[in-house]
């Protein structure tokens, strides 16, 4: 299926709503919308950030509840297979970021898995003679990564340097031990190519760490293909698994057994029912749990994921990225046609291959109260601050194609024209900042 979100080749012709309900009457994907709970009168341009709610969900974990935990109770671990979930649900995982079954496991959070496969990295990177001493990642990387980052490379005497993506192949010297980034970046949605800079992070000599928050269930990903060395990921965005699901974490094949993590606990063990006093790592990727997972946000998680495998019979996530560029393309389109002369600047690359599945747009001053003011009609996407420098206050919007369709992208549009047109946004209601935004 190839979507064709302009009306004509000509972009100055009027895209009209009807063209974008056709659109949506052709569209192959549009029963994948049934799988989710959504309020009637909300427009979700943020499963970026909370993926929405699986209809499974919550009979499913009602189910957990009061069946396996309230009738089966400590007998669930093995009748309800509780004990093998993170790699189950792993599995599922691995099918949508290019790695094979057994390579994957789901547990804990991202900062955690982060941790984890960074002090791994580390290790490799100080048997090297003469060792390299550098992480390399982005300044506008997500904060939490450069946090953990920060305080590993404090604890093992590495130093972590931070660049713009511009000046990737000249800082990629002998010094750099690590290049750890971000596949899709959260601020702008810009997308670094894997196989490229992978492989420029091996010429160089480093290994190549990609933290798939805005890219698992977004686009494809090819990890093995690409031979990435380490990769963790997001369980409550894309991959629509609630609030706090658990993340995963994916080591490549060849380094796994190499080392143990540091947060060695009893779930890593080889054989955590001998409790035995000395730690002996599991083999494969089941070595980087750590301790007792939370079955309730496991079984939660399963429901986000087998909406996946709903697709995968209509085009997997080929289809899914048609069909989110397609969205993108025309919130680009229609933001230039109805909302010209506001100052909204686009901080999403155009190019197909460099942007991931959100649209950013910048505004000087104001971006913060717009979306408030989108928010309380009903569209909602989020706010993301700039730096006062070089990044700009972004609003941003995530299309998740497995239940936006092209009608919400007119109808969002179209209000944030009229909230800009009428000045609305002005109003102090839209200026006062909530903790989250
Ligand atoms: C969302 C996100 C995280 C979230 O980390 P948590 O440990 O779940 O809080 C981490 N890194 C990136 C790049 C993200 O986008």
């Amino acid at each position: 299926m190839t979507y064709n979100p302009m009306q004509t080749e000509n972009p100055f012709v009027e895209i009209l709503l009807a063209h974008c309900q056709a659109l949506d009457a052709q569209d192959p994907l549009r029963g994948l919308r049934t799988h989710f709970s959504l309020p009637p009168e909300v427009i979700y341009l943020d499963g970026n950030s909370l993926g929405a709610l699986p209809t499974t969900a919550a009979a499913r974990v009602a189910e957990v509840v009061t069946q396996e935990w309230g009738q089966g109770l400590i007998r669930s671990w093995n009748s309800a297979k509780w004990f093998t979930l993170p790699q189950r649900m792993g599995d599922k995982i691995a099918r949508l970021i290019g790695a094979d079954p057994g390579e994957v496991v789901a547990t804990d959070s991202t900062s955690i898995n982060l941790y984890k496969v960074l002090s791994a990295a580390l290790s490799m990177a100080a048997q090297d003679a003469p060792p390299r001493k550098q992480v390399l990642s982005e300044r506008s990387n997500f904060p939490t990564d450069l946090y953990m980052a920060q305080a590993l490379c404090q604890e093992r005497g590495f130093e972590l340097h931070l660049i713009e993506p511009e000046e990737l192949a000249t800082a990629l010297t002998d010094q750099v031990a690590v290049l750890m980034l971000t596949h899709v970046n959260y601020r702008t949605g810009a997308m670094h190519n894997m196989a490229e800079v992978t492989a420029a992070a091996h010429k160089a000599g480093a290994l190549a760490l990609w933290d798939l928050a805005h890219s698992a269930g977004a686009v494809p990903v090819s990890l093995k293909a690409h031979k990435a060395d380490f990769a963790i990921g997001c369980g409550y965005k894309y991959l629509n698994g609630g609030p706090g699901a658990p993340a995963f974490v994916w080591v490549n094949p060849k380094h796994t057994e190499r080392f143990w993590q540091p947060l060695a606990g009893w779930w890593g063990h080889a054989t955590p029912f001998e409790f035995t006093p000395d730690y002996r790592p599991a083999p494969g990727i089941t070595r980087y749990l750590c301790g007792t997972q939370p079955i309730l946000s496991m079984a939660a998680l399963e429901c986000g994921l087998d909406v996946f495998e709903a697709a995968e019979s209509l085009g997997g996530m080929a289809a899914l990225r048609a069909k989110s560029l397609a969205l993108t393309d025309l919130f680009i389109a229609l933001v230039e046609q109805r909302c010209s002369g506001h100052g909204l600047g686009l901080a999403t690359p155009r190019e197909h291959d460099r942007r991931g599945s959100q649209v950013c747009l910048t505004r000087q001053e104001g971006a913060y109260a717009i979306m408030q003011a989108l928010i309380a009609r009903g569209v909602i996407g989020d706010f993301r601050a700039g730096d006062g420098a070089i990044h700009k206050d972004i609003l941003r919007f995530g299309f998740t194609p497995l239940y936006i369709g092209f009608e919400d992208v007119w109808h969002a549009v179209e209000h944030l024209r009229q909230v800009l047109d009428s000045g609305e946004w002005q109003l102090p209601a839209y200026t006062q900042k909530h903790a989250v935004t």
